[in-house]
């Protein structure tokens, strides 16, 4: 399969764009929006700044105060600029995979930021180089920039080539882009990976999350529609709708896991979201226990929804060390029980000669969830029932997560109660499918929910698919 030999990127991502009306310095604004989108991204940062015309970058492997110091925003100066936090998976963690990318072509500079993943970026890229393409990245960015940059041959202005290749590519997108006129935002056509629209005095922001605006102090004004190009330029701001082909298919991932619980995306906020979760899950499959504990950090908001729903009182049963990060050297695969037991640990005060119910948003592997409860047991627990604010997770994602193939998730192999016996707890259950499309309280937008019923949203070319047959909505 020809994709392996690229190691292609799993595009996990937070992206951030400014521009500046009144020419404000923007490269310090970039930085705390990339700040509050770290949980996007830990693998790379990137900024790149339009000075006066001139596409100026830096990018590097690490977390944003890693990459950026005061002497390097000095130099990233101009009035408008995009940036990127990239997570990839095993295979994509290159220099040259970081983003922004920025190209010279026929009209000039261009720069893209790209959150998301396309299905159909080998085949495009195969064709390309067929026809003398070169690149020097793994990631789907540069197969989307070689395509507007074919385009702008035949079309009028680069609104028009993005349009041509919106056409071509097939996956989840949400792109900041920056020449040096213009910040441009794009959404994909089924809106799977979130993009909003924020206000900074006069400068207009554009951040795959909200809580970026809060962080520099900007005002939320809409999320960017899917299929929409929005163009940013010293006159204000503009609107393209291009073509979307149906309903919105919004990851519903993002209100699991992935984004931050004080985020709202297209009209829901992902706390509340986390919160309803909880209640439903206490509804579908109550039990009897003396504490609800959260997971942390993802299954804290769950927990508390659990617990104001069944009345059950809920408490800090486990604690997490926040200091294991990126850098973290892994203990080999005869010590995988340290690694769990640096990352947390049992509050035997809390626990001790207590029912718990214990909260996360997915079991993946399984692997982690048994150290835990086995934690828990050995600080005293007497009973750990285990509930999940997620059905089982039994797909793997072809749009930018990183959910490992079917061999490796425990759903897709083990029953139920298999996998209860696997990691030790006295119950298990999952939230139901109904349950989870309920919980995105007042969404305004359609979801998928692959990774839960294979119902993928775009066809999957077969030569990407990494397990067995796949329905298609
Ligand atoms: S398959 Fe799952 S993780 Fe991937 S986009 Fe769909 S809901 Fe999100």
């Amino acid at each position: 399969m020809r994709k392996a030999r690229y190691g292609k990127v799993h595009e996990e991502c937070g992206v951030f764009g400014i521009y500046s009306v009144d020419g404000h310095d923007v490269a310090r604004t970039v930085y705390y929006g990339l700040y509050a989108l770290q949980h996007r991204g830990q693998e790379s940062a990137g900024m790149a700044v339009n000075d006066e015309g001139t596409i100026v970058y830096h990018k590097d492997m690490g977390l944003v105060p890693e990459v950026f110091n005061d002497i390097i925003l000095n130099h990233l100066r101009g009035k408008a600029a995009i940036g990127h936090v990239l997570y990839s998976s095993t295979g994509g963690s290159y220099r040259e995979n970081a983003q922004p990318m920025v190209i010279r072509y026929r009209s000039g500079q261009l720069a893209l930021a790209h959150n998301g993943s396309l299905v159909n970026a080998t085949a495009l890229r195969d064709r390309m180089e067929e026809s003398g393409a070169v690149f020097q990245s793994t990631n789907d960015s540069e197969v989307m920039l070689n395509l507007i940059s074919r385009y702008s041959i035949v079309c009028d202005d680069v609104i028009e080539a993005i349009k041509k290749m919106m056409q071509e590519v097939r996956g989840s997108y949400s792109l900041v882009m920056l020449t040096p006129e213009l910040l441009i935002g794009v959404r994909d056509p089924l809106g799977i990976r979130p993009l909003c629209i924020g206000k900074l005095d006069n400068s207009w922001v554009l951040a795959s999350e909200s809580c970026a605006f809060d962080a520099i102090g900007a005002t939320f004004i809409r999320d960017v529609n899917p299929g929409e190009i929005v163009v940013i330029d010293e006159h204000g701001i503009s609107s393209f709708q291009t073509g979307t082909g149906g309903s919105s298919r919004l990851c519903i991932f993002e209100f699991i896991y992935f984004a931050r619980p004080d985020s709202f995306i297209d009209g829901v906020s992902v706390h509340q979201s986390r919160i309803e979760a909880g209640k439903l899950l206490a509804t579908e499959h109550p039990v009897e226990a003396d504490l609800v504990i959260g997971a942390p950090d993802s299954g804290l908001t769950a927990a508390m929804g659990y617990s104001e729903q069944s009345g059950i009182p809920d408490g800090q049963g486990l604690l997490k060390n926040r200091y294991v990060g990126r850098t973290f050297i892994k203990p080999q695969q005869n010590q995988r029980e340290d690694s769990v037991r640096i990352k947390f640990n049992a509050m035997k005060s809390v626990v001790n000669g207590k029912k718990l119910v214990m909260i996360d948003d997915s079991i993946v592997r399984g692997t982690t969830t048994r150290r835990i409860i086995q934690m828990l047991k050995n600080a005293g627990a007497k009973e750990v029932h285990m509930r999940v604010s997620s059905p089982p997770m039994r797909y793997p994602c072809y749009f930018g997560v990183d959910i490992p193939n079917e061999e490796q998730l425990v759903a897709a192999n083990y029953s139920v109660e298999e996998i209860r016996q696997m990691i030790g707890a006295d119950s298990l259950c999952y939230l139901s499918l109904e349950g989870l499309l309920k919980t995105p309280v007042g969404a305004r937008c359609g979801f998928c929910t692959a990774c839960f019923d294979a119902r993928y949203p775009i066809e999957i070319p077969s030569a990407c698919l990494k397990g067995k047959g796949r329905v298609v909505i």
